[in-house]
């Protein structure tokens, strides 16, 4: 009877994007809206990414960029200015026609991401070195024209940071580019508890109007890869399209070297599919809203629940501690805060006060431990950084376990079939052709180049010629 009171959701074993979708709405991430592919962020989602935001944000100021904000509209022969770029977004921006009943003299696109608009704007305050470096970032929303969609991963809509930046020099843009694609892996991995490959994207894969785009990439649980953050080096392309240049130290003029990155509520789903489990979500500590959820036990018996209070009250300090008072039963309770991934729950009743001691219940493991009331908010401390570590080091291991290496098509196109295909090491040649043919033939796409280059072959997985590159192949999300 009672387990009708409970939430129960599908198994990651059975079947995983369904498991994904009640985790999403159970653990009361989201609500879908009206608008297909859009979703509405509930608070404890909200909280999750306020808590990310502020990590990342705190990163980006302090290595030297200013938060600006820029226009939601581009107007559309803004957007024509640089052609790859609008041939890239083409197909996936929106278009606001009218204004109220009259028809605009000039379409306006929603924008899908911001590098026009800082480019028109940088050209007018940009004039000598003496501008330079300009590190903008912006958050905001963005509206990309998806055909499949899915909460988090791929929506029509979604909240992200674009950072924009100008440079006087080549060498200055690329360390630039490197700078914040490392501050995104930190993010991940100290934050999020996320392990990330970090490399370069091949031609057919980069950015739509950058000279070269780097990348972090990400395993998910079913075996499936996710690009999980982007920071490209866009050259001179867009300064020589808009005009933006500045007289050197030379009293030259010259174009600027302009960057661009951006950072995704895509990074929730991310958490979502590496940490969560058939009980539902499991929330790393350092951005979980709520890291300790008090439930008293029998808490209608004298004393229990002015204990539990002060318990809070006394810890709220250094902990982001809950308490939930409700007349539900424990075991609802149980069952609801580890669906919402809540990192680990104090459980105290009358025969805990009574020998001065709580029950912690770690969610990453289940494991329970009765603690001694004595020195309890370091121990507390201590577990929350114990669940952080664990987390990182089971999805490390699972991407090490899921990490594969083909010296022929044949073994390439063996793990492409396997249930949990994983990330594929494999050399290429860097012929296009290849690239796509790979993708043709079994889904798998080019993930990176990564940093880490070695030799495993001397020859291309697909065609057999000679190889240059190691690359991360994966069927990816
Ligand atoms: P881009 O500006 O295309 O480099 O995209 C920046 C980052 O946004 C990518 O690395 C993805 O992680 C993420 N992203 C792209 N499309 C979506 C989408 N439809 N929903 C959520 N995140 C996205
Ligand atoms: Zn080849």
């Amino acid at each position: 009877m009672a387990k009708d009171f409970v939430k129960s959701i599908t198994s990651m074993e059975d079947d995983f994007a369904q498991w994904y979708t009640d985790v999403v709405t159970k653990a009361e991430l989201i609500d879908y809206s009206s608008v297909r592919g859009s979703m509405i962020i509930r608070p404890y989602g909200t909280a999750i990414w306020e808590n990310i935001k502020e990590a990342l944000d705190k990163r980006i100021k302090e290595t030297g960029h200013e938060n600006v904000y820029m226009p939601l509209f581009i107007p559309e022969s803004l957007l024509q200015r640089e052609k790859d770029h609008i041939e890239g977004f083409a197909p996936e921006v929106a278009w606001v026609t009218h204004g109220g009943d009259e028809e605009l003299a000039e379409r306006l696109c929603v924008r899908p991401t911001s590098e026009v608009l800082f480019a028109e704007h940088y050209k007018n305050i940009i004039h000598s070195y003496r501008d330079l470096p300009k590190l903008y970032n912006q958050w905001a929303n963005v509206v990309r024209w998806e055909k499949t969609t899915r909460p988090f991963l791929r929506t029509l809509e979604f909240l992200w940071q674009e950072g924009h930046t100008c440079h006087e020099t080549e060498e200055d843009a690329d360390r630039e580019t490197i700078q914040m694609l490392q501050v995104y892996a930190e993010i991940c991995e100290k934050y999020l508890a996320l392990p990330v490959i970090k490399g370069r994207k091949t031609e057919k894969e980069k950015f739509a109007g950058a000279k070269y785009t780097y990348t972090i990439e990400s395993l998910m649980h079913d075996g499936k890869a996710l690009q999980s953050g982007t920071s490209h080096n866009l050259g001179d392309g867009f300064a020589k399209s808009f005009g933006i240049q500045f007289s050197d130290r030379d009293g030259n003029l010259q174009h600027v070297q302009q960057t661009s990155w951006g950072f995704t509520t895509r990074i929730i789903g991310a958490m979502i599919m590496v940490h969560g489990d058939d009980r539902g979500l499991v929330v790393p500590p350092m951005i979980a809203p709520t890291q300790v959820m008090i439930v008293p036990i029998a808490q209608h018996k004298e004393g229990v629940l002015d204990f539990a209070y002060d318990l809070q009250k006394k810890l709220s300090s250094t902990i982001r501690i809950g308490i939930d008072a409700s007349d539900k039963k424990p075991g609802w309770k149980f069952n609801e805060y580890e669906m919402k991934g809540i990192p680990l729950r104090l459980e105290v009743g009358p025969k805990d006060m009574e020998k001065n001691q709580v029950v912690l219940v770690r969610r990453d493991t289940g494991e329970k431990q009765f603690v001694s009331m004595e020195g309890l908010e370091e121990t507390i401390a201590q577990l929350l950084i114990e669940i952080q570590d664990n987390l990182l080091k089971k999805a490390t291991d699972h991407r090490e376990e899921n990490t594969h290496t083909a010296l022929n098509f044949d073994e390439f196109k063996q793990w492409t079939v396997k249930e949990k295909p994983g990330f594929i090491k494999a050399m290429w040649c860097e012929d296009q052709a290849c690239e796509d043919k790979i993708k043709e033939e079994t889904s798998a796409t080019s993930r990176c180049m990564p940093f880490e280059q070695e030799s495993i072959a001397e020859t291309c997985v697909c065609c057999g010629k000679k190889a240059s590159k190691l690359v991360y192949w994966a069927k990816a999300y």
